[in-house]
This record gives C-alpha cells, sequence and structure tokens, in this order.
C-alpha cells in the first residue's frame, strides 16, 4: 500500500484466474487483438528480442497460455517448454502447434508457484502478461530463480503504469468502460474482463516490481518502459 497500490487478495484470486481463462481459452487470440487494437504483437514481438533465444538454449515460458510467446522463438533452435496452470489455454495452444506443424514443444500443466522442474534446468524464464495473474508472487519468483542455471535470464512482460500524462486517463477511461464491453460482446464475458482490468490497476509499479526481482535474488535487474510504462518488461540474471 506504501506504493500506492493494494494488491487483489490470494482468495480472489485463486476463485477468479482458474474461471477466466478456461471461460476465455478458445477466444484468447481474438481478444488479444480486440482488446490491445494488434498492439500486443509489437509487444511480444519486442520481449523475444529481448531475450534473444539461441540454438541449443532450454527456456521455460511460464504462463505460456496458447503459446504467443513461445511460437515467437520457436525458430531459434531452443528448446522450448510451454508451461501454464491451465490445460485449456494449454490445449488451444497445442493445436495451434499442430498447424504450424510444430512438434518440438513440451507443454507441461504447472503453477509457477511449485514447478515440478529440478534446479537449474533452464538457461532463461519468460513470462508475458501472466505474473499478475499469480497468487503469490514472490514464490513465482523464487521457482523462477530455482529452476535457472547459474548465467540464466529471466524475462518479464507485464501491464504497468504508463506515465504519459494525457494518455494515462484516455486509457484508464477504455480499460474501465470499453474492455468489459468488448469482453462481453466477443467472449460473453463483462466480469472476467473487469476482473482483468482491475489485476492491472493493482499490479505493483515498476520500481516495487524490480524491487520484488532482486529480493528472489536477481542481479542487474532492468526495467524497459514501453508507450511510457502501459506495458514493462522486466529483466535480471541468475548468477
Ligand atoms: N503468455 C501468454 C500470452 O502472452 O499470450 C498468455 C498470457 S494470459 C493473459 C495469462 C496466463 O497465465 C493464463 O494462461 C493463465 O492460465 C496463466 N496463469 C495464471 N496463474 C498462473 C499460475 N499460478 N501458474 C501458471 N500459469 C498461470
Amino acid at each position: 500500500a506504501s506504493f500506492g497500490y493494494e494488491e487483489i487478495p490470494a482468495e480472489e484470486k485463486i476463485a477468479r484466474v482458474g474461471a477466466v481463462f478456461s471461460g476465455v481459452a478458445k477466444k484468447y487470440d481474438i481478444m488479444n487483438d480486440a482488446m490491445s487494437g494488434g498492439m500486443h504483437r509489437l509487444w511480444k514481438d519486442r520481449f523475444v528480442r529481448r531475450v534473444k533465444p539461441r540454438g541449443g538454449e532450454r527456456i521455460l515460458d511460464m504462463a505460456g497460455g496458447t503459446g504467443d510467446i513461445a511460437f515467437r522463438m520457436a525458430d531459434s533452435g531452443a528448446e522450448i517448454t510451454v508451461s501454464d496452470i491451465n490445460q485449456d489455454m494449454l490445449d488451444v495452444g497445442l493445436e495451434r502447434a499442430v498447424k504450424r506443424g510444430i512438434d518440438d514443444f513440451v507443454w507441461s500443466c504447472q503453477n509457477a508457484e511449485e514447478l515440478s522442474f529440478a534446479d537449474r534446468s533452464f538457461d532463461a524464464y519468460t513470462i508475458a502478461f501472466g505474473i499478475r495473474n499469480v497468487t503469490h508472487i514472490d514464490r513465482a519468483l523464487a521457482e523462477a530463480y530455482r529452476v535457472l542455471k547459474h548465467g540464466g535470464r529471466f524475462f518479464c512482460l507485464e501491464f504497468s503504469t504508463t506515465e504519459w500524462p494525457g494518455f494515462k486517463d484516455v486509457y484508464d477511461a477504455y480499460s474501465h468502460r470499453m474492455v468489459p464491453r468488448i469482453g462481453k460482446a466477443i467472449a460473453g464475458d463483462e466480469d472476467s474482463y473487469r476482473y482483468l482490468v482491475e489485476s492491472i490497476r493493482r499490479f505493483p509499479p515498476m520500481p516495487a516490481f524490480e524491487a520484488m526481482i532482486r529480493e528472489a535474488g536477481f542481479t542487474q535487474t532492468r526495467v524497459e518502459p514501453i508507450m511510457g510504462g502501459l506495458v514493462a518488461i522486466h529483466s535480471g540474471w541468475k548468477i
């Protein structure tokens, strides 16, 4: 609260998050385009350029959902594991992979807070628009640290708070009024999208989130705001 935000209580997140993503899994990709005006594609492109996946690396795409980040890394020659707590989202991803002729991803249902992978398994850990839905963010960060090798990189793409003054008001109005309406029109689900807007508003601001990443043990942490911080890439190293 000292940072001017108050996280959504654990019980509410647990109750919501499963239902939200199971409910929208099949419409998830269309919704992203509708709500961001296609911009999520550019943010994800930029994110993967920062990650720079290389041949032979093992990469864990956590909260990977329907595979948007993983597909962008497919040509790198890296070994990719897509994990998500929601099997419905992974099923849609798997279907997309089959259509694209990608058969070398590992799809694994996992809770980011409690991974079944051994210590020091991965060269990079990515999480895009996922961490704000995790009930205990600190536990997910601790697990990210644990499963990374020494020299491993952590990357997170997430909504944050834009500091562009005029844009902030437009965006607030848009997200509170329009997003639930678009949710209703396309996915038939107003409530879930109201929750998603709220979860963005109540996510820790950039300095607080960067501090949490350092707290988990990562060093050389960096924040790269996009559109004034509407979206941000946080990164760090395990050394
Ligand atoms: N990364 C994908 C993308 O950028 O399109 C999907 C993002 S989607 C907004 C958020 C995902 O986080 C959902 O698929 C949801 O099931 C997943 N998720 C929520 N809580 C999780 C947890 N505790 N562990 C793993 N995944 C979780």
